[in-house]
Formats: structure tokens, sequence, C-alpha cells
């Protein structure tokens, strides 16, 4: 295979990758702003059809909302909005990962927002009562995910910046989606689509 012929390939299809939101250049977060331009969208865009989900804004809390953040223990964290810890949002947004879980069932990737107490991957900071924090949390809507779909292929969009970390994502999405036999020999096609020098 060729890159035109990969090109061919690629066009009849839409291979559906979820993405936060945000991500995707609309105004969904607490302060009514975006994180479009904070990764390598475009590139993605060249392969994927990116479908925005915005657990927040899914559950009703509303734009702009006050912030939440992380609380407790890591492995198991609440989240509460930062004024008023005793808004607890966590079962809603657990129950909103579990109805979006259903409609997950045609997407072979997902690219979650980093830091968000709902949508990070990990590193996400979680709060003790005295106001010190550590950097071993998840989102909780991203957990919920991820306990539906194991295997999926997901990213933190902040690390797509890296060549290598956006191809083997490219990749592992292609694969699961069946659209090509096997990614392997594939790699250097895939640049050349991407990275055109
Ligand atoms: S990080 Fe997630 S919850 Fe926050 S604005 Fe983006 S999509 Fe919504």
């Amino acid at each position: 295979m060729g890159l035109d012929d990969l090109r061919s390939l690629l066009a009849g299809r839409s291979i559906r990758v979820a993405a936060s939101e945000c991500l995707l250049g609309r105004s969904v977060r607490w302060n009514g702003e975006h994180n479009g331009d904070a990764w390598p969208r475009q590139r993605l865009e060249k392969v994927f059809t990116l479908v925005g989900i915005c657990p927040e804004v899914g559950i009703g809390m509303g734009v702009p909302r006050n912030p939440i953040q992380l609380v407790g223990e890591a492995s198991a964290p609440r989240v509460v909005a930062v004024d008023d810890p005793s808004l607890d949002y966590t079962d809603r947004l657990k129950g909103y990962a579990s109805e979006v879980a259903v409609a997950l069932d045609d997407v072979h990737g997902y690219i979650f927002a980093d830091r968000s107490p709902s949508c990070g991957l990990a590193g996400v900071k979680v709060f003790a009562k005295d106001g010190s924090f550590e950097r071993g949390g998840r989102g909780v809507y991203a957990a919920g995910v991820l306990a539906a779909y194991p295997d999926l292929p997901v990213v933190d969009a902040e690390t797509l910046d890296d060549e290598s970390v956006l191809l083997d994502f490219v990749l592992s999405v292609l694969a699961r989606s069946g659209v090509v036999d096997r990614a392997v020999g594939l790699r250097d096609l895939v640049r050349g689509m991407l990275y055109p020098r």
C-alpha cells in the first residue's frame, strides 16, 4: 500500500473518535472558554471524525459554571464545587458516563482533555481538606468510560504534541476500527500523511 492508497482508503470512511468537547473549539469550559487550539486537532481530523462530548454540560451544569475539583482519596475521589464542597457531582457524572457508554459502541478511540476533574485521564489534582493536593487522580467521567471500555484506545490531548504518541494512538484506532487489516507497517505511511514534509 502507498500513501495515495491509504488516503483513498480513509477518504471513504468515517472513523469516529470521541473527544472532550472543549478540545473541538466549543466554548463549554467552566469559564466559557475552550481548548481547541491547545493540541494538534487538525492532524487528527485528517483521519478521524471527532465527536465532542462534555459531561459537565451533559449533566446540566451550564456555561459558565462554578469550577469543580477532586477531593479525598486518589483511588476513589469525589468531585465537588471548589467554593462549596457540599455540592457533590460525583454520582451524576458517573451516571452520565454509563449513559454515554451505550452510545460509544461505534467509537474507536477517545481523546480526553488533560487535568480536568471530569475528563482528565491521569495526574489530575486531588485535594485534601487542608488544601494540599497530589496529582494522582483520574477524572470521574473518564474513569466511568474506561470502566465500560477498558480496551478502548485513549489518550490525553496534551501528550499528542509528541509525534510518536500521536502515531501510536492513530495506529491503535485504525487497528480497532478494522479499516485496515493490520496496522503493522503502516506507521511510515500514516506519518507521511499527518506530517507532510
Ligand atoms: S474537560 Fe470535559 S467537562 Fe471540562 S469542558 Fe472539556 S469536555 Fe467539558
